[in-house]
């Protein structure tokens, strides 16, 4: 089984809604997508139910690395530390053309909060603890090598840098590719479907979910032996619609990054400094793009309308001007930004950064089981405690039994790559085809990165002789998303499965139009749905670039 097609989810829906499922899922983030994964190919019968799209919340907002959480070593967070670096090596091997080997430099600078020994010893623990071998183990640079690694660093302030490993990904595609596996194990995945409140048998216990299908404006219900709530930062408005918010509750901290096209900051190499207020920023080279994060502030407003703002660009462009001097970075050089939100679990008296960033169940009275808090790189091993407790349930209440965790072992994709050499050769082979249409080089890693061996499904449908290849490229991946990875709005492609909305802003102005009229001949949509679409293309665009548009400093 695949994704549902524009084609095939009325009928699936129908099907969905006359089925008493072993589990339900609220949320298509990364947490909600592993949790489906796992119960699916353990043999449970699973529905997912998505409000927005795949990928809306968090998931497509975050940093985008599949880290060792450095900064949790200093929080002497152990276990944390423990399990995440542990999992970067498992979920690179399910997926390494999406999850990437990407070494990150250290500077120790005069007046830093690093030392050079505190840091050797800090980086040597980190690889103890996180359990990292071979050429990924840290090294120490002098303050030569750091130059020579990244030659925008200031020369007159460097001492030398730790160089150590960390893997880079998509978010969203990550959550995608999670959802396409779990569909293959038998998930019913739907997005645009907002779970409105929750259905109850006699007993009190909750026996399902009343929802609304934002895409054919329906309401409907679904029913299920046990449901749980993987809602990131909406998980406590779901509790109250359940009546048990009581007890631990989430705090939301705002998080934004910002992109710029790669030669306004030319970096070599993915950076990881530390700034005045002690906090630490990114720096991380992405195909055309290099893209700087994050802020990490308190946020009470709305979860939905979470943006940056101009205090947030001031901020992260004067990290970044004070750690690479000869860069002089400006709000006119900021292509796109996101904002996206951390559900915390409140701890009274601690900062956003102090508080953990670890997961938490909770369940409530009537049973419903909420998830909330961790870390994208930790999305595996969150799913596995969840499925073991609902599979723990259905043991004690019937005597079923299902599977253990076998995640570990089920690539995320159909047709995977066996190492990074291999998808390194692959990639190589791309740039060699996409000469014939004399697209820019970024498109390869680009491609292999988010469809890895589908990427010539799309290439296939570029005529030879294309007038405008690129135009063809973006329209042939549409085609490709629209068949496989259940896009329904234009916002879903240009967002959050081929994240142009981020890192390829000026192909996206041009496009824009025809993807649009794609979307019209696609869906049949009136004149009224028309506009009403391309309003919330051209709405997300300017929030895109609110950060470069809102005015400075002074
Ligand atoms: P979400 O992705 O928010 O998913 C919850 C989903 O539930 C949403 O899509 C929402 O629309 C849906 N939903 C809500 N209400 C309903 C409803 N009523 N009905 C149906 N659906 C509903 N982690 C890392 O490992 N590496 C990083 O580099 C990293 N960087 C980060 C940077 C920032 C700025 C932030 C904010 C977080 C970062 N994280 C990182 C953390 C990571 O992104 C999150 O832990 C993870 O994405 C949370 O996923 P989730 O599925 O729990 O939540």
């Amino acid at each position: 089984m695949s994704l549902y097609t524009p084609d095939t989810r009325q009928h699936a829906l129908l099907q969905s809604e006359s089925t008493e499922f072993d589990l339900l899922i609220i949320g298509g983030g990364v947490t909600g997508a592993g949790i489906a994964l796992d119960a699916a190919s353990r043999g449970m019968q699973v529905l997912l139910l998505e409000k927005n799209d795949f990928a809306y919340g968090t998931s497509s907002r975050s940093t985008k690395l599949i880290h060792g959480g450095l900064r949790y070593l200093k929080q002497l967070d152990i276990g944390l530390v423990r399990e995440v670096g542990r999992e970067r090596a498992t979920v690179h091997q399910l997926a390494p053309h999406l999850v990437r080997s990407e070494k990150m430099l250290l500077p120790l600078v005069q007046g830093g909060s690093f030392g050079k020994l505190s840091t050797s010893l800090g980086l040597w623990v980190y690889d103890q603890v996180a359990g990292v071998r071979g050429a990924d183990k840290r090294r120490m640079l002098s303050a030569q090598e750091a130059l020579k690694q990244e030659p925008l660093l200031d020369a007159n302030t460097i001492l030398g840098a730790g160089l150590y490993a960390e893997y880079r990904t998509d978010d969203a595609r990550l959550t995608i590719e999670l959802l396409k596996a779990a569909a293959r194990h038998g998930a019913q995945c739907f997005n645009y479907l907002e779970v409105t409140d929750f259905l109850y048998r006699a007993n009190r216990r909750v026996a399902g979910v009343k929802a609304f299908d934002h895409h054919s404006g329906n309401p409907i219900q679904f029913t299920a032996k046990y449901t749980v709530s993987a809602a990131g930062p909406w998980v406590d408005q779901l509790r109250e619609k359940n009546k048990s918010r009581q007890g631990k509750t989430l705090f939301l901290s705002k998080g934004v990054h910002l992109v710029v096209a790669r030669e306004h900051l030319p970096l070599q190499q993915a950076a990881y400094f530390d700034v005045p207020d002690g906090r630490m920023i990114f720096a991380i080279p992405r195909n055309r793009c290099t893209y700087i994060g994050t802020t990490d502030t308190p946020y009470q407003g709305n979860p939905d309308q979470v943006r940056s703002n101009e205090a947030d660009r001031n901020y992260l462009l004067k990290a970044v001007n004070a750690t690479f001097p000869e860069v002089h970075l400006t709000a006119e050089h900021v292509e796109s930004s996101w904002a996206g939100l951390r559900p915390l679990i409140h701890e009274p008296g601690k900062s956003a950064s102090e508080m953990s960033r670890k997961d938490e169940i909770f369940e409530s009275p009537s049973g419903l089981i909420s998830i909330a808090g961790g870390k994208l790189t930790g999305y595996r091993k969150m799913a596995e405690r969840i499925v073991d407790m609902v599979a723990d349930k259905f043991r004690k209440a019937s005597n079923q039994t299902f599977d253990v965790c076998h995640t570990a072992h089920i690539p995320l994709t159909d047709q995977p790559f066996a190492n990074a050499a291999e998808v390194q050769t692959y990639e190589h082979q791309l740039t060699e085809i996409l000469k014939n249409w004399q697209l820019p080089a970024f498109y390869a890693p680009y491609l292999c990165g988010n469809y890895g061996r589908h990427s010539p499904d799309i290439l296939a449908n570029i005529p030879q002789e294309s007038e405008n290849p690129e135009e063809a490229l973006i329209l042939a991946e549409l085609e490709y998303c629209l068949q496989q990875e259940a896009v329904l709005r234009p916002l879903d492609f240009i967002n959050r499965r081929s994240g142009m909305l981020y890192f390829n802003m000026p192909a996206l102005l041009r496009v824009q139009d025809p993807l649009l009229e794609t979307f019209r001949a696609r869906f049949n949509w009136s004149d009224s749905e028309f506009h009403s679409a391309k309003t919330a293309v051209e709405h997300a665009i300017q929030q895109a670039q609110i950060a470069a548009t809102a005015p400075s400093e002074g």
